[in-house]
């Protein structure tokens, strides 16, 4: 929703965040959702879906590096990647940093997402395109875990909130998908929105992955778009050891993966499955 100068996010009913829009850069209609891109003199590109931010070129290297290197340095030997959603691509680039990724498919629902994005957030998807792991497949992201006979070591949910196209993507039928579709020892990370405003959200989400998973729980990230307090990436496998993973561990295969991060640190992977006391209840009801 536009307001003068200022586009505002309609996320929730009764609070909302406004930002100043220097000049619009592309606003459509594309066959799923309302999309527009404006600049923002703090977050610089804002991509908003359907009145909900969904990445900024100022903010999204901490998103995408905890939904990816976390669960692919727990993992340690991840070839077989899958990224449902995420169609600004910048979750895709963090994931082809790592040299042990042979193969990574991403199945996202609306390809003028990803056309559009790798026009305007060239700054940091732009290897994406060039990598030939990377295997672009444009069809519902439940269909494809329904489907596919393939098989993934890590499966990474980017999606919107649950609402429009993704709402299917928060559903147990979409998670035993996953389940089937994961080799033993996978993990599943999703993204489980920020519990302060969307508690009902997460405690949904977490009793879904506990009745298809035998290990289900939360870790977070503070990313400023996504306000009001950390947010929740949901995480899922049938091998409870593999949120434990010690620091020392994830440091040498850290070091052995050989890039720089901006927010993802040994520590900081393993502090965030620390819970605060009111995200734990919440996951603890689920
Ligand atoms: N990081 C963002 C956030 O948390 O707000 C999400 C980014 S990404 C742009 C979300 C993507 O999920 C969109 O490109 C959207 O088209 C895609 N998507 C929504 N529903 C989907 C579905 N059922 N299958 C595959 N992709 C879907």
């Amino acid at each position: 929703m536009t307001d003068g100068l200022f586009f505002r996010e309609t996320l929730y009913p009764g609070v909302q965040v406004s930002y100043a829009c220097d000049s619009i850069l592309y606003q459509d209609r594309t066959e799923h959702q309302d999309l527009v891109l404006f600049d923002n003199p703090v977050f610089g590109k804002v991509l908003m879906l359907d009145g909900v931010t969904q990445v900024t070129s100022a903010d999204e290297f901490i998103y995408h590096e905890m939904m990816a290197h976390v669960p692919i340095l727990a993992h340690g030997a991840a070839e077989e990647v899958l990224i449902v959603g995420g169609g600004d691509c910048g979750l895709a680039e963090e994931v082809l940093k790592h040299g042990s990724v042979r193969r990574l498919t991403q199945v996202e629902i609306d390809s003028s997402v990803v056309e559009f994005s790798k026009q305007h957030f060239a700054d940091f998807n732009a290897p994406v395109f060039d990598d030939d792991r990377f295997d672009l497949v444009i069809t519902d992201g439940a269909d494809f875990v329904a489907r596919t006979e393939r098989r993934f070591d890590v499966v990474i949910v980017d999606s919107t909130d649950p609402h429009g196209p993704g709402a299917v993507l928060f559903s147990e039928d979409f998670y035993r998908g996953v389940h089937r579709c994961l080799k033993p020892g996978g993990v599943l990370v999703t993204q489980n929105g920020v519990p302060f405003l969307q508690r009902q959200e997460l405690v949904d989400g977490m009793a879904r992955l506990s009745r298809v998973f035998a290990d289900a729980t939360s870790y977070v990230a503070a990313i400023p778009t996504y306000f009001g307090g950390h947010m929740t990436l949901g995480w899922a496998s049938d091998d409870a050891g593999l949120r434990q993973t010690p620091v020392a561990t994830l440091q040498t295969r850290f070091d052995a993966a050989g890039f720089a991060t901006r927010y993802y640190t040994p520590e900081v992977h393993a502090a965030a499955f620390a819970l605060p006391r009111y995200i734990l209840d919440a996951v603890e009801l689920g």
